[in-house]
């Protein structure tokens, strides 16, 4: 199903990409940034964040010269802070070692505070036109479904094996479209309930539409029950003063 499949993939992606502010850069600064704000947040809510720190710390540079406080300040409200610790850190390692540049090689974007195999796959494939598949769980949907694919999804070995099965689907030079097209298509259309299959540009190709099997995949492992943890708070104050102490970078809470 190969070429035809990014071939319609791509084609309704040209047509029907949301206009975001970090498409079209060619930066893979703000690419790198968007992403990082990308992980465990919606779209909507990262826009105005993206807007406001391209002004504020507009390079590698402009980043790694600000002082913690600042760069936390920025990401105030986004949540998950050791995202703007691990950019923060990365871009100090980038003004040191890499001339203020990400480098355009999957394995050193990798090896990056805060960048793991899915954030340097989409910087190598959007910025720098490599070709590196990149694996999230909305992925993971479309491929559970396209294939179909039967295992758990959640899994190290499923990862591992659809990692594979992407980076075999991937239409050499033209990752960057392919990437950001199969991730529109699962936010979009091949939605976690209910997927848009009647407006799907790759139905013809999928399995599970066919079968109508789109509600039983992906499969997912259970996930291990969350502890539950009872702790004890007190609040301190004197003299209409309240004492306030900064929390560890890390632990829990
Ligand atoms: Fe997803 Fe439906 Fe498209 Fe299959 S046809 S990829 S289930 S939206």
């Amino acid at each position: 199903m190969n070429e035809e499949f990014s071939a319609l993939l791509i084609d309704w992606y040209e047509q029907n990409a949301r206009s975001l502010p970090w498409r079209g850069h060619s930066d893979p600064y703000a690419i790198w940034v968007s992403e990082i704000m990308l992980q465990q947040t919606r779209v909507d809510t990262v826009i105005p964040y993206f807007l406001k720190w391209m002004e504020r710390f507009p390079t590698v540079d402009a980043l790694a010269a600000a002082p913690e406080d600042s760069v936390l300040k920025a990401w105030e409200g986004l949540g998950y802070y050791s995202r703007a610790r691990s950019m923060h850190k990365a871009a100090r390692l980038l003004a040191r070692d890499h001339g203020s540049r990400l480098p355009g090689e999957f394995k050193t974007l990798a090896s990056l505070p805060g960048i793991g195999p899915y954030t340097a796959a989409a910087i190598a494939s959007i910025a720098f036109g490599l070709d590196h598949a990149v694996v999230d769980g909305n992925v993971k949907r479309v491929l559970a479904r396209l294939l179909p694919y039967t295992n758990a999804v959640n899994t190290p070995s499923a990862e591992k094996e659809l990692r594979g099965i992407a980076q075999c689907l991937l239409p050499a030079g033209r990752a960057g479209d392919y990437n950001q097209a199969v991730m529109e298509l699962g936010a979009l259309i091949c939605l976690p309930r209910n997927p848009k299959c009647a407006a799907c540009p790759v139905s013809s190709q999928c399995a599970a539409f066919k079968d109508n099997r789109q509600a039983e995949l992906p499969v997912m492992k259970e996930k291990a029950v969350v502890p539950h943890i009872t702790v004890t708070a007190g609040i301190l104050h004197q003299d209409g003063k309240v004492l306030i102490a900064r929390r560890p970078t890390n632990g829990l809470l």
